[in-house]
C-alpha cells in the first residue's frame, strides 16, 4: 500500500456535486470577480475567525504583504520574524523594502519569545510571528513586547486556520493576520486564495482598497494599489469547505494524538500545551541528524512518503544574501532543519494507514 504525503483528490470526491452547483451558479451570474459570493465568504470567515473584518485575497502571501503595506511599513523599517518558516514569511517583508530581522525558533518551532527583545532596534516596526505547523505562537508574550515597544503584530496564520490560543481563534490575536487557501492548507480552494483578517477598521479599509487597484470606488483612486482578489468561484468553494473545517481539524488532532501515543518513545513528538488547540497542518517529528535521511528513504521504500518543513532555513537561502546572516546565527533553526521529518497527516488518512506509518517507523528503529 502507498501512503502519499498529501491526498487532495480524496477530499474533492465527496464535495464534487456541490462544486458543480456553484460553478453553474457563478457561471450564469456573470459576477466572476467581487460581488455576493466573495462578500458571503468574507462574512463567514470573519465570523469563524472571531474578527470584525475579513477580506478574500488572491493568496496568503498577498494577505501578509498588503497588511504590511497598510501598516505603512517600507524602506528604512525593520520587521521581526522567524527563519524556521516557509519563504513567504520573509519575502512579504522584503517586498515592502523593509528589512527582515530574524529571531531563532524555540522547541515548538515557533519564534522564541525570549529572544525577540534583543532583536528590536529603533527601526523595528512590527513582529510577524508564524503559527507554524498549525500551532499558535506565544501571542501574549509577543503582544506584550509589541505594546511595550510600540510595534504592530501581524500573524502569519497560513498554516493555522481554526487553531485556538487561550480559547480564541488565531487571526484576531494581533493587529492583523494572513491566511492561505492554498490547496495543501487545512482550508484549501481549487487554486490560489488567501484571507486577511483584522479588528482594525483602518487596516481593513486600506487593504480593501489596496487589493482592488487602490480604488475608493469605480472611478476614484486613493492609493497606488495591487490586483489581489479572491475569485467569486473560489470564494464559493471556500464557503462549502468551511462547513467541514472543524471536523477536519478535529481529525488532524486525532491523528496527531495517535502518532504521539505510539511514537513519543522513539522520536521527538510535538506536545500540546494546555492553553492551545493546534490544527496540525504538519506533524513534525525529530530524529538524530545522522539517521534522518536514511529513515525517510526507508519509509519511502515501504511506500510511506514524508517531507521536510523546511530543509533550508530562510536566512541560509540564496535570496537572503542581502541580509548578511551566516550559518551558526540561528542554532536551533539550523539544527532542527537537519532533524525534522513531517509525517503524512490529512483528514482522509484512515486508521490502518496511520498504523502503517507508525509500524514502518518502528521497523526502522528495530533494524538499527
Ligand atoms: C503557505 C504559506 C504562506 C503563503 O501562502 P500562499 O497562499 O501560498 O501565498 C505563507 N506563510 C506560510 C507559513 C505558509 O505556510
Amino acid at each position: 500500500m502507498n501512503i502519499p504525503f498529501v491526498s487532495i483528490g480524496k477530499q474533492f470526491e465527496p464535495l464534487k456535486e456541490e462544486f458543480i452547483q456553484v460553478f453553474k451558479e457563478i457561471g450564469a451570474s456573470g459576477q466572476y470577480i467581487m460581488g455576493e459570493a466573495l462578500e458571503d465568504f468574507e462574512n463567514e470567515i470573519a465570523n469563524y475567525c472571531e474578527t470584525k473584518y475579513a477580506l478574500g485575497l488572491a493568496n496568503g502571501s498577498d494577505a501578509l504583504f498588503l497588511a504590511l503595506k497598510a501598516m505603512n511599513i517600507g524602506e528604512g523599517d525593520e520587521v521581526i520574524t522567524c527563519p524556521n518558516s516557509f519563504i513567504a514569511s520573509a519575502w512579504v517583508i522584503e517586498s515592502t523594502k523593509a528589512k527582515t530581522v530574524f529571531v531563532d525558533c524555540a522547541e515548538d518551532y515557533n519564534i522564541d519569545v525570549n529572544k525577540i527583545e534583543d532583536a528590536i532596534t529603533s527601526k523595528t516596526k512590527a513582529i510577524l510571528p508564524v503559527h507554524l505547523t498549525g500551532r499558535p505562537a506565544h501571542m501574549d508574550e509577543i503582544n506584550n513586547i509589541a505594546k511595550k515597544n510600540g510595534l504592530r503584530v501581524l500573524e502569519d496564520s497560513a498554516q493555522a486556520i481554526g487553531a485556538k490560543y487561550k480559547g480564541k481563534r488565531v487571526g484576531g490575536l494581533g493587529d492583523a493576520a494572513g491566511f492561505s487557501l492554498h490547496p495543501l492548507k487545512n482550508l484549501g480552494v481549487i487554486g490560489d486564495g488567501g484571507v486577511f483578517t483584522t479588528n482594525d477598521e483602518h487596516l481593513y479599509e486600506t487593504v480593501k482598497k489596496l487589493r482592488n487597484h487602490g480604488l475608493k470606488n469605480r472611478d476614484e483612486c486613493e492609493l497606488w494599489g495591487f490586483n489581489s482578489r479572491l475569485d467569486a468561484l473560489q470564494a464559493r468553494i471556500a464557503s462549502i469547505k468551511l462547513k467541514h473545517l472543524d471536523n477536519w481539524n478535529n481529525r488532524f488532532r486525532e491523528i496527531a494524538d495517535i502518532y504521539r501515543e505510539n511514537l513519543s518513545d522513539i522520536v521527538v513528538t510535538p506536545i500540546d500545551l494546555d492553553h492551545e488547540e493546534p490544527v496540525y497542518h504538519n506533524f513534525v517529528i525529530r530524529v538524530e541528524a545522522e539517521i534522518r535521511d536514511k529513515l525517510m528513504d526507508f519509509m519511502l521504500s515501504k511506500g510511506v512518503e514524508t517531507k521536510i518543513h523546511y530543509p533550508i532555513p530562510i536566512h541560509l537561502q540564496e535570496c537572503s544574501k542581502n541580509l548578511e546572516y551566516k550559518a551558526g546565527d540561528f542554532p536551533r533553526t539550523e539544527a532542527y532543519a537537519k532533524e525534522m521529518i513531517s509525517l503524512p497527516i490529512y483528514p482522509e488518512l484512515n486508521d490502518s494507514e496511520i498504523d502503517i506509518v507508525i509500524n514502518t517507523l518502528k521497523d526502522f528503529f528495530n533494524k538499527i
